[in-house]
């Protein structure tokens, strides 16, 4: 018998920690989409087999996750421009036996931002102007970052990450859109504050032990309108919320980008509204 089922799934390595069928699922049945949300273990030798195999009829698409963000770009068929400016795809959807990359990392991250109350919108556009935003990493993570948060007119971008270069070269990408002053460091202890700094944490610093990418002297130098976003969501208090938290200032972790990336894609695969409320008690 051959089932109506649709298949979406994430592909990575590993893949088993995701939180994502949880939220994904969710949304497929609250809406009735006859959909099945899968974890496909994808390491890089079987990555052009599992592409090819998001082309059957049966396939809305897929999620790509580590390592792979930057390596299916040349295995589909056309390219979001913005995915194409940050280097990196997380949203595969298939389309009459095509594939196109998204990134929805990027947007995902101001929608996570305008979750907790961080710039303004205008125009549906969030708007950052007068910030500054200071990003601790410089990996896949951070790339939809910078340019989310170029783009949205950031008046200072402070790149620090523990190999300058990464930084360098990163920078070298964005500065061809973005006007506003952009420094890289590899050292956090010389970060100096700026009125509405945004601090975020794009390393896994704090994910397996109870470090912090931020020496706590440093984050005694910013002001309270300081918000400081953690990519980390598991464990949900890193070391770094909670020295944020101490000191009063606004902080948290990344569920929220995970959530507002994962709407993003659902609607991307469906052409239908992301059930943003159900997702969201799926995940919390
Ligand atoms: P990645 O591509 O491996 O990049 C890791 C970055 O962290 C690199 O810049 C690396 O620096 C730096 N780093 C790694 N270990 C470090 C250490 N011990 N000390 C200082 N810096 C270190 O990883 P990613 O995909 O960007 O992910 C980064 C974090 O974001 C992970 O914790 C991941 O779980 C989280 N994340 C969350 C979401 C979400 O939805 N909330 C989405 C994506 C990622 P070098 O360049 O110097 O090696």
């Amino acid at each position: 018998m051959i089932s109506d089922k649709r298949r979406v799934g994430l592909i990575g390595d590993p893949v088993a920690h995701s939180y994502s069928p949880r939220f994904q699922q969710a949304a497929f049945d609250a809406l009735g989409i006859e959909a099945h949300y899968e974890l496909w273990h994808t390491p890089a030798l079987q990555l052009p087999m599992r592409i090819q195999s998001l082309r059957n009829i049966d396939c809305f698409g897929a999620n790509v996750t580590i390592p792979h963000k930057q390596a299916v770009l040349p295995l589909l068929d056309h390219i979001d421009p913005l995915a194409a400016r940050i280097g990196a795809v997380n949203t595969i959807v298939h389309r009459a036996g095509l594939l196109w990359g998204y990134n929805t990392d990027a947007p995902g991250l101001l929608l996570a931002l305008q979750e907790h109350g961080v710039g303004e919108q205008h125009n549906k556009a969030t708007s950052l102007k007068g910030c500054t935003a200071i990003l601790l990493g410089a990996g896949g993570a951070a790339r939809g970052a910078v340019f989310a948060l170029a783009g949205a007119g950031v008046e200072r971008l402070l790149l620090v990450n523990r190999h300058l270069e990464r930084a360098q070269m990163l920078a070298a990408q964005v500065q061809q859109d973005y006007a506003g002053i952009l420094l890289c460091l590899d050292d956090p202890s010389v970060l100096a504050a700026y009125p509405d700094s945004i601090i975020i944490n794009a390393t896994p610093t704090g994910m397996h032990d109870d470090s912090s990418p931020l020496p706590a002297e440093v984050l005694s130098r910013f002001a309270p309108d300081t918000f400081i976003y953690d990519m980390i969501y598991n464990p949900a208090e890193t070391s770094l919320l909670r020295q944020a938290r101490a000191r009063g200032l606004r902080a948290a972790n990344g569920l929220s980008l995970l959530l507002h990336q994962g709407a993003l894609s659902f609607t991307l695969w469906t052409g239908r509204e992301a059930p943003l409320d159900v997702m969201r008690t799926a995940l919390y």
